[in-house]
């Protein structure tokens, strides 16, 4: 399937929820707060009552979006997550929880996904001393996540000097700005209200 260019934003009204797709922006000057309509020219005209599938279908949107993946990539994470023991929506967000780039965003240390993901592939992190520039990494319960030193002198990781680790960090998190150094404490685990979708409605359309 062919990759999505257009306004980032564009995305966020069509879900009717804000993604962070843009870091900072979406904090100060959220594009949702000002045109929270769906996008289209007919779109605040349209009443039509959502079927069961389209309601499945947006959930599963708002999930995938809220990653950034791809829908081949979610849907295998929701395969492993269906194999894996209890519930298979904690166990699907838990995986996306649990890739690189999310746990390097969570940290601090890119200001949005896609731009964490972008720094994971240009090879600025460390995991358990190794390189890893791989976005989709698992990261387990006790792995370190590093920036490595030649990435520390950057003009952008200065910014983020002091910035990461200020925010909320969930509780399977801790980061150490002294030595850029971040830990995964326990199995990754989606924080409480940062996603406010229906799991059970994800399931359901990858069940049908
Ligand atoms: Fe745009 Fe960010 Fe607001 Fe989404 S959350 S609409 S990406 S500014």
């Amino acid at each position: 399937m062919a990759r999505y260019t257009g306004p980032v934003c564009r995305i966020c009204r069509r879900e009717g929820l804000k993604l962070y797709l843009k870091g900072e922006k979406c904090v100060t000057k959220c594009t949702l707060d000002k045109r929270p309509n769906p996008p289209g020219m007919h779109q605040q005209q349209r009443r039509r009552k959502a079927s069961d599938y389209s309601a499945q279908l947006r959930e599963k949107q708002k999930a995938r979006k809220f990653y950034g993946v791809g829908e081949r990539q979610f849907r295998n994470a929701f395969e492993e997550g269906d194999r894996r023991a209890g519930p298979t929506g904690p166990n699907l967000l838990s995986i996306m929880e649990a890739r690189l780039d999310n746990v390097v965003h969570r940290l601090g240390l890119g200001r949005s996904r896609p731009e964490a993901r972008q720094l994971v592939r240009h090879g600025h992190f460390l995991v358990n001393d190794v390189k890893t520039d791989i976005p989709s990494y698992q990261v387990k319960a006790g792995d370190v996540i590093t920036v490595r030193p030649s990435s520390r002198e950057s003009e952008l990781f200065k910014i983020f000097l002091e910035t990461a680790g200020n925010t909320a960090l969930p509780d399977w998190l801790s980061y150490d700005s002294g030595s850029w150094t971040g830990k995964v404490l326990s199995k990754p685990v989606l924080p409480e209200g940062s996603l406010p979708i229906q799991q059970q409605l994800v399931v359901e359309f990858y069940s049908r």
